[in-house]
């Protein structure tokens, strides 16, 4: 699929968040101490929301804090894949995930495939704790948002004609 100036531009189709998020919550093993930190920080907001994460991080959340976390897999065992899967199904609206910069992960590959999902469904990433901080501290988090995405199965279809 190749793209020509002359080419319309690309076409756009919206999801509406609504006022109760669906938010994913992941860390790599050296950064769940942050994270369950900014959880405990902002339980009072995060509690308001739906939350998933991978296996060990929803669990370490749920028990250390307190609130309800709905878990996939550990991440290393498809846990990334699965919430990949999940933003391409509209079931979750934003990701806050503090990976590793420091250290390569058994999974890399699936930690690329999960933020490139992210990024192509215009979901709201966190990598780090102040991104994280001016998420959670948005006053669109108590609203509702239409999340734009770029239409790629327009161009898929106008190709193959
Ligand atoms: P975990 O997975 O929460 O099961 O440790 C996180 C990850 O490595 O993606």
């Amino acid at each position: 699929m190749s793209y020509k100036d002359s080419d319309p531009p690309i076409a756009h189709s919206s999801k509406k968040m609504g006022k109760r998020k669906k938010i994913a919550l992941i860390a790599h093993d050296h950064r769940k101490s942050d994270l369950i930190d900014w959880c405990e920080f902002n339980s009072g907001s995060l509690s308001k929301h739906k939350l998933y994460g991978t296996g060990t991080t929803g669990t370490m959340i749920a028990d250390k804090v307190g609130l309800d976390v709905t878990p996939f897999n550990s991440g290393p065992l498809g846990g990334d894949l699965q919430i990949g899967a999940a933003i391409s199904e509209h079931k979750i609206d934003m990701m806050i995930f503090f990976w590793d910069p420091l250290q390569a992960q058994p999974h890399d590959v699936d930690v690329k495939a999960l933020l490139r999902i992210g990024v192509l469904y215009n979901i709201p990433i966190a990598n780090n704790r102040a991104s994280a901080d001016f998420i959670i501290s948005s006053d669109l988090m108590d609203e509702e948002y239409n999340r734009f995405m770029v239409d790629y199965s327009k161009r898929f279809s106008k190709d193959v004609e």
